[in-house]
Order: C-alpha cells, then structure tokens, then sequence
C-alpha cells in the first residue's frame, strides 16, 4: 500500500490536488477536514463541538482526530494507495501515523511563499456543501449559493473561511504543523514543489515528484 502525504498552509491547493490524483489515479483522498465537515453536519454531540472549534480556526484535539482517521483507515478502499491531506497536522498526530505501516510512503510539500496569496485564495472560493468541490475564483466561477456542477448541491464560501479565521488558521499552521513538516524534512523524506501557479502546472510539478506516468 502506498501513502501520500500533503502538506501545505490552508489554501496552498491541497484538496484541489490531491482530488485530481484521485480522478486520475485512482488513489483516495483522506482529509480530515472533510471528515470534521461531516461529523458537523450530523450534528452529533462531537459535531458541535467540533464546529464551534473550527469557526474559531482552532484544531480539534489530536484524540477525536484520530479516533475519526482511524475509523476512516479501516475501510476497504484505501487497499491500494491513499492520500492524506491535513493530516498529520501536529507533532503527536504524526507520532501516531509512524505506527500505521505501508510499504512506500511519499510526503509532499506545497509552498506558497506569500501568506497574502492564500488568504486571497481562501476568501474567493467557494466549497460544496454536499461533496465538498472545491472551486477558485476565475472566469467559470460559480457565484455564491448556485449549484455545485459535481454533485447538484450548494456551492458557497465555508463558514471558516473568512479573513480573521484564515488568518489565525495560518497562525494556528505556523505553530504547530510546521514543526511536523521541519521533523519530515529532517528525515530527508520531503519533496518539496511551488504551489503558487496553475492549479495544472503544480499538478505536472506533483505527478512527477510521486513519480507516476503523465
Ligand atoms: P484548511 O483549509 O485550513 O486546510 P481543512 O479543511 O483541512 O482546512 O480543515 C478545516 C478545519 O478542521 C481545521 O481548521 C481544523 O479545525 C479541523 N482539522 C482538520 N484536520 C485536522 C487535524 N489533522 N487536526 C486537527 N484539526 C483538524
């Protein structure tokens, strides 16, 4: 089984692209983001708790994340290759993945110099409510509260992704993900690629550091 690890600032294209190598290869895109999104919509004790956290821009704490990836990991699915993207996110939560086996394992960063460019990101776009697409301010941007075109639900801007959260968000990263991405690159495990143009020419930039066909 192979892992992929992605790495990056909120915003830095993570989901965008790990969601293309699932369209491509295949691989299932793990985000504990999307698994937090979920346990909120179903308004289960844990969910509000978890959503009173994340409109804060806090972290859920490390055990309700790793009882929720832990659920999610012992699906079938994931038999052949899985990414993880927001995850591990602090020191102990990549502790606890070291324990979880696979036999090639592939960490990725995505760097976005400018803090300004990712906030720029995370204001303009818009996140499915339902399916959780993702899309970027441009030309065939949908406009807030029409219909997502993957799934028919709603398109609109997530309740965490406004200016004061995106920013303490990225404090939030600086203090303790960074530190994990330091401890990968001290392993010599990091490949690092740009994040900041296209969202195609950082996936050409990814499909070549994993090293799968084109
Ligand atoms: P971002 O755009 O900030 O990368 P995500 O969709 O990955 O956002 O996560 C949304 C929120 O869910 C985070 O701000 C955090 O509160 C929570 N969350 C997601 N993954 C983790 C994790 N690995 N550990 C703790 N909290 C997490």
């Amino acid at each position: 089984m192979k892992r992929i690890i992605l790495f990056g600032a909120p915003g830095a294209g993570k989901g965008t692209q790990a969601k293309a190598l699932e369209k491509k290869y295949g691989y299932k895109q793990i985000s504990t983001g999307d698994l937090v999104r979920t346990e909120v919509k179903a308004q289960t004790d844990l969910g509000n708790a978890l959503k009173a956290k994340i409109e804060k821009g806090e972290l859920a704490s490390d055990e309700d994340i790793l009882r929720m990836l832990k659920k999610r990991l012992e699906k079938e699915d994931i038999r052949d290759a899985y990414i993880l993207d927001g995850f591990p996110r602090t020191l102990p939560q990549a502790n606890a993945l070291a324990t979880v086996d696979v036999d090639e394992e592939i960490v990725v960063y995505l760097k976005v110099g400018s803090e300004d460019t990712v906030v720029k990101r995370i204001l303009s776009r818009l996140t499915c409510h339902d399916c959780g697409a993702v899309y970027s301010a441009g030309e065939n941007s949908p406009t807030p509260g029409t219909t997502c075109t993957q799934c028919g639900g709603i398109a609109a801007a997530r309740s965490d992704d406004n200016e004061t959260v995106a920013r303490k968000r990225l404090r939030v990263y600086r203090a303790e993900t960074k530190p994990v991405i330091q401890q990968y690159r001290q392993m010599g495990q990091l490949r690092e690629i740009n994040g900041a143009p296209s969202v195609d020419d950082v996936f050409d930039a990814l499909q070549a550091v994993i090293g799968v066909e084109k």
